[in-house]
């Protein structure tokens, strides 16, 4: 049996990233840059207005007010889209809407709030002063031509895809994302849209371990369920390596047909098969035709935590992420909690902030790993260590909260 950390440094050390591809902008959400993206023109490509209003020369508006105004005549009327021709000389001002360019001569923007029209909108009556320069946004104020806008190794937001489409990139090249084989196994599963029958269950696992892998930006392909037989599991493992990474669920404890293990030592190599950890200590992992193969333990929460802890860091390796931690902290326990010494307690949890700024946190429900829904109410794991067996109301722990992304805090 070996420890977390070990596991952990075991699955991710023969990990590399995969190759890259071009995608459309809005598909690169989430995606992980594989080159930096340079602007080809300046934002905001020219001087314009950021008001509605009129353009003008500020040293014509002095002591402007609302008892004495001062008249401009007006000489153009530009909307965005549009390019300004005249010049706004003296005494002269130009009707300008939001975006538009500002015309050579005038040197600032009065909000047409503060603004009145006379003669049909040939003159402006304009109640305040401005000062030059401003509601005028400069050329290249957000980014210069040649910029470097997004480095490579970054991760696309939304406002970076809206930076990606203001400079001009299309297709940015992006790292690809793995495609991940899932196979539960057992001769108990039936599907989702079947009632089962005396002895049968649901097939869950197929069902969260694709929304893991989705969730970690993976494309899962979910295949035929391996019956309990070392033939029938035997002819789907040895798919693997078509794919970049296959995890399977179930078989892998002391049970009469626990095959996975087996299977995986005839047809690949297996690198451990147990980890000091619960839930879920049955995690097995090896390499079939050099593909990397996870055996996750069959209860559904032994499933998801495994997953958790193993799979989602590589997943992640592989697209090019480096941030593989998701945020820790530290929580007060608001009631006992209870464990054998022997492993590392990773116990579904929710963690509350208080208005001191620390947070509490209490279990989420009842922990056997066969239940799913103190998992789906959970916001955390709690970390309770090897060696420790009573841990006291008002106890500080460490939790790491599995709803919120890797590099956030
Ligand atoms: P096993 O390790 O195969 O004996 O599975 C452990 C437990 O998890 C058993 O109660 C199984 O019925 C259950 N289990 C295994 N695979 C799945 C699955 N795909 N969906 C839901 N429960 C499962
Ligand atoms: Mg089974």
């Amino acid at each position: 049996m070996i420890s977390v950390e070990e596991a952990r440094e075991k699955v991710l050390s023969g990990i590399t990233v995969l190759g890259t591809e071009r995608v459309s902008t809005l598909e690169s959400i989430g995606r992980v840059l594989a080159s930096d993206i340079v602007s080809d023109i300046d934002v905001a490509p020219f001087d314009n207005s950021a008001m509605d209003g009129y353009a003008v020369r500020a040293g014509d508006l002095a002591g402007a007010s609302e008892l004495t105004p001062v008249r401009l005549r007006v000489v153009e009327h530009v909307p965005a889209g549009a390019f300004p021709t005249i010049a706004v000389g003296p005494g002269e001002a130009t009707r300008i809407m939001t975006g538009a360019p500002v015309p050579e001569g005038a040197d600032a923007v009065v909000m047409v709030e503060r603004t009145a029209e006379e003669d049909e909108g040939a003159v402006a009556v304009i109640m305040a002063t401005v000062r030059a320069g401003e509601n005028i946004r400069r050329k290249a104020e957000d980014v210069r031509s040649g910029e470097v806008v997004l480095s490579a190794g970054e991760v696309v937001s939304a406002a970076a895809v809206g930076l990606m489409a203001a400079v001009g990139c299309a297709m940015p090249l992006v790292y690809r994302r793995p495609r991940v084989a899932i196979v539960a196994t057992g001769d108990e599963l039936v599907a989702i849209d079947e009632y089962p029958g005396p002895g049968k269950i649901r097939n869950s696992n197929s069902y969260s371990l694709a929304a893991q892998v989705l969730d970690a930006g993976g494309e899962p392909i979910v295949l035929e369920v391996a019956r309990d037989t070392v033939e029938h599991t035997t002819s789907i493992l040895t798919r693997a390596p078509e794919f970049d990474l296959m995890v399977s669920t179930g078989g892998v404890s002391m049970g009469d047909y626990d095959v996975v293990k087996d299977v995986l030592e005839q047809i690949g190599k297996m690198d451990f098969w147990k980890v000091a950890m619960r839930p879920g200590a049955p995690q097995t992992h090896g390499t079939i035709g050099g593909t990397p193969f996870f055996g996750l333990p069959g209860n559904p929460t032994s499933t998801m935590v495994g997953f958790e802890l193993f799979v989602r860091p590589v997943i992640l390796k592989m697209q090019g992420h480096s941030a593989l931690d998701r945020p820790r902290h530290a929580v007060t326990l608001a009631h006992d909690v209870k464990k054998k010494p022997d492993r590392r307690y990773f116990l579904r949890a929710t963690a509350t902030l208080q208005a001191d700024g620390t947070y509490i946190a209490a279990l989420s429900g009842a922990q056997s790993s066969a239940m799913l829904s103190s998992m789906h109410r959970a916001n955390c794991l709690l970390i309770l260590p090897e060696g420790e067996s009573f841990f006291p109301q008002g106890a500080l722990a460490e939790c790491v909260r599995i709803d919120r992304k890797e590099g956030s805090e």
